[in-house]
């Protein structure tokens, strides 16, 4: 900026038009989508702006240099020095709303996934085994859900699995008005009401210094024997040593993770117990996530960068 055009590091795959609706734009893009950590590191400062995933980490390791803006296309900021960027005045923002959809849905496929038992039945097929008697499953519709965390995923969970014909409980720091909750026949309880009474448990807050471990030894064996855990918020909501002896000892009966304390996890014994379905942070993986992601990262970027 500052006479020339503003520079801006998209270093993150980007939707195509979305690109262009920045060059239109009169910004000087850079366009690096396999950008290594070191990379970064080494180039953030020559730009006024920067888009990243959550693969990479933003610290304002050399001051923030040309830096004005930083926009995490995605949900959580936790690979952002958000407060130290902040405090330099540089500002940082997310597109949350774009993948909240893509999240709910893949939650209801992996609730339905544990309770089929399709990871199973279809990893045994391709060994050639034909599991079909072995496997005798349980319906969604009928039973109850405990949503820990009712924002942006959670409403998208509630919804569907409303839908499905799902009891929904509903824990979260904040009180919902009654006329929300009735809209997914949805009830607001305590933690220890929904753990006890939930046959499918999904976390959906942020990751905080509150909810770090939010989920321990107590809260597992707090659960039904016959309940499944769903984490596709943050692995340190979980705490995953708890969560191996629960899945090994029986405390429930199963658990699906899309998200871990180290990814990619690097925990074998974890990765192969039987009755955990482990995907590789997939939830906002859709085409339409990261094309709504890149136009709302494009629409602040012009907006901040050029005041339109
Ligand atoms: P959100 O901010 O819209 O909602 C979070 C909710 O959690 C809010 O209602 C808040 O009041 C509640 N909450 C905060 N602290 C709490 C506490 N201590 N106890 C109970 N409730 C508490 O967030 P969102 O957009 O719905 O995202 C939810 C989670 O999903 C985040 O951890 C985010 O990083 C994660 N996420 C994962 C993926 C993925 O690919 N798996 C993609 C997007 C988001």
């Amino acid at each position: 900026m500052d006479g020339g055009l503003a520079r801006v590091l998209v270093a993150c795959p980007f939707n195509d038009a979305a690109l262009k609706t920045l060059l239109r734009g009169d910004i000087n893009v850079d366009y690096r989508p396999t950008m290594s950590q070191q990379e970064l590191d080494q180039v953030y400062t020559d730009y006024d702006a920067l888009v990243v995933r959550g693969n990479l980490r933003v610290r304002p390791l050399k001051g923030k240099g040309s830096l004005k803006v930083i926009v995490r296309a995605g949900a959580g900021l936790d690979n952002i020095a958000v407060e130290e960027f902040e405090k330099l005045g540089v500002k940082v923002f997310n597109t949350p709303d774009a993948v909240a959809e893509s999240v709910g849905e893949l939650v209801i496929g992996l609730m339905i996934s544990l309770s089929r038992g399709v990871f199973k039945a279809a990893s045994a097929l391709c060994r050639g085994e034909w599991l079909k008697h072995g496997l005798m499953g349980q319906e969604l519709s009928g039973k109850t859900l405990g949503i820990i965390g009712f924002g942006r995923i959670g409403h998208v969970v509630a919804k569907i699995a409303h839908a499905i014909g799902m009891r929904i409980l509903v824990y979260d720091i904040v009180k919902f008005p009654e006329e929300e909750l009735r809209l997914y026949g949805a009830e607001q309880v305590s933690l220890e009401k929904l753990l006890s009474e939930s046959d499918y448990v999904s976390v959906h807050t942020p990751l905080t210094g509150e909810t770090r471990n939010m989920l321990g030894e107590r809260e597992l064996r707090a659960m039904k024997r016959t309940a499944y855990l769903i984490n596709t918020a943050r692995g340190h909501i979980v705490d995953q040593e708890a969560l191996k002896n629960a899945l090994k000892e029986g405390w429930i009966a199963g658990a699906a993770l899309d998200v871990f304390s180290e990814e990619p996890p690097k925990d074998l014994e974890l990765l192969s117990i039987p009755n955990l379905i482990p995907t590789p942070h997939i939830g906002a993986q859709t085409r339409e996530a990261q094309e709504r992601a890149s136009f709302e990262a494009a629409g602040i970027l012009v907006r901040e960068l050029k005041g339109s």
